[in-house]
């Protein structure tokens, strides 16, 4: 078997250096695991318009990262979320991020990339993964340049008609397309009028940013789902029906189609390889939710899955990726169906999205839909009693002196146990969790539910969300770290 590189294959190979592909890499890296990305792509440049933001969560685990600053920078913020195109204004949010950002995929790829190369991981580029055979000593995988490479797990961040997802086997069980929409970058020959339009035919518009290219989008008359690439001519037809005229549409940059097809993997995972972003979901970009599920996806998997491969925790512990996201994911999907129906522009669906938009100024609903389309108010099972369990931790201004806030603790992704008084003791992990002791004197306040009990100590999991929540007595303390941290192992 011909190896990657000279020394020898990876323990963890992705497929795909999309956004999902290349979080995961550093999420990977930053637990030690020996890992690289093989990308068909022979660069890391995008061609077209594809995701434009980023929601609050997502800013949140990047900022647990300490990577925060540099989308930020490069980037519009704005209150972007919002359900069937109603406003959801998240301002009163208790977040450091109570916002979302205006960025395009290409910069928010580009930024994961410049980080990834940082952390060392290698991007083997203009290669594709064509095939995958499992067996007890790793996984197989067949690589375009006719050689195959062995890892102890491949996962798919290949999108969503997933090489990896097809090969494994696994079913993407959903809904077929109703409508189809071709996007472009292109000049035009005579001014079109700016903005959205709604007709009978369903949503269009026409752009532009400074002096760069006419951004267009327009929903075709039928369906075209598998009709094969959309060509210039598509696109003036297309525009044309709708406006009567095709502005003299020229020199495009890049024409491509979409459609509401929803469609979700029936495993994240099986056996040795395993499903991330959109190769485990896809569906309408109503609501701007794909990329942000994928990132998050990566967080959620990363830690679990560099334990694994470091001999840490059992490779049942990846069982819990599945558990976990493929519910967000579900709900995500559903979400953007109810939005979908929404969006339909007959009379009838008009005065429901009335409705709907009348219901979402007031608070409760608000609050609730908005703090689902930002991501912040996921919760994974990690048992009941305390409000916190399974949820995000906030970002505390903790006052040890330091002004540290929770999410620098999290920059190197390894667990912390967090202690506001006597402090727990966790001898049997001390070279996995970090055991920090603080003050803080504020109010612990979560999105939607507000004020929750002052919990005496919390342990956080990489991912920045609370397994166990106690004091200095510690019940339950053990059997929590065992389960997501591996067995206790004698000090030194
Ligand atoms: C018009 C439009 C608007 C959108 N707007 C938003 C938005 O506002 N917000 C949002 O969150 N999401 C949005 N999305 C969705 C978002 O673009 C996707 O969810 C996101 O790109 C998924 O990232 P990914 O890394 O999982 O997959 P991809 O971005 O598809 O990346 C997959 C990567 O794998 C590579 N690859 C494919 N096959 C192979 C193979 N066999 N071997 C090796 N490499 C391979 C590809 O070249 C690619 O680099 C939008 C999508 C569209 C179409």
């Amino acid at each position: 078997m011909r190896q990657l590189h000279a020394g020898g294959g990876h323990a963890v190979v992705i497929a795909g250096a999309g956004p999902t592909g290349l979080m995961l890499a550093g999420e990977l890296a930053l637990g030690g695991a020996d890992v690289a990305i093989v990308e068909r792509r022979t660069s890391q440049g995008l061609v077209g318009q594809r995701a434009g933001g980023l929601h609050s969560r997502t800013i949140e685990v990047l900022d647990q990262r300490g990577i925060a600053d540099r989308f930020l920078a490069a980037g519009q913020v704005a209150q972007v979320a919002g359900f069937a195109q109603i406003r959801l204004d998240i301002s009163d949010f208790p977040t450091p991020h109570p916002y979302g950002l205006a960025l395009w995929q290409g910069d928010i790829e580009r930024i994961l990339a410049d980080w990834v190369t940082e952390l060392g991981v290698p991007i083997y580029r203009g290669t594709e993964v064509r095939g995958l055979r499992q067996h007890d000593g790793g996984v197989d995988i067949e690589l375009s340049d006719g050689r195959t490479t062995r890892a102890d797990y491949l996962v798919g961040c290949d999108g969503g008609r997933s090489v990896i997802r097809k090969a494994a086997g696994i079913g993407f069980p959903g809904w077929d397309p109703t409508t189809s929409y071709l996007i472009a970058l292109a000049e035009v020959a005579d001014e079109p009028p700016w903005g959205i339009r709604r007709d009978a035919v369903g949503i269009h518009g026409f752009s532009r940013q400074d002096d760069g290219p006419v951004r267009i989008m327009v929903t075709e008359r039928q369906l075209r789902s598998s009709a094969g690439e959309p060509t210039l001519a598509d696109l003036r037809a297309a525009v044309a029906a709708v406006y009567g005229s095709d502005f003299g549409i020229h020199t495009p940059t890049s024409i491509a189609r979409f459609t509401d097809v929803t469609r979700q993997a029936s495993a994240y995972r099986s056996g040795r390889v395993l499903l991330a972003g959109d190769a485990a979901h896809i569906h309408h970009p109503a609501g701007g939710q794909g990329l942000n599920t994928g990132v998050q996806d990566a967080v959620n998997l990363g830690w679990k899955l560099a334990q694994v491969v470091n001999g840490v925790s059992p490779p049942s512990l990846l069982d819990t990726y599945h558990d976990e996201r493929h519910p967000v994911g579900a709900r995500v999907l559903h979400t953007t169906l109810a939005q979908i129906a929404l969006l339909r522009t007959d009379d009838r669906t008009a005065a429901l999205h009335d409705t709907m938009s009348e219901l979402l100024g007031m608070d409760e609903p608000r609050k609730r839909l908005a703090a689902q389309m930002s991501g912040l108010d996921i919760r994974y099972d990690c048992g009941d009693g305390h409000p916190l369990l399974g949820r995000r931790m906030p970002d505390l201004h903790l006052d040890s002196g330091t002004g540290r806030r929770v999410f620098t603790l999290l920059h190197e992704a390894r667990p912390v146990l967090l202690s506001f008084g006597g402090a727990p003791r966790v001898s049997g992990w001390t070279d996995r969790v970090r055991s920090v002791p603080a003050g803080f004197t504020g109010t612990w306040e979560l999105p939607v539910l507000g004020a929750v009990e002052a919990a005496a100590a919390v342990l956080i999991r990489p991912d920045g969300h609370v397994a166990w929540v106690g004091d200095e007595s510690a019940a339950g303390l053990t059997e929590t770290l065992t389960t997501w941290f591996g067995p206790a192992r004698a000090p030194g």
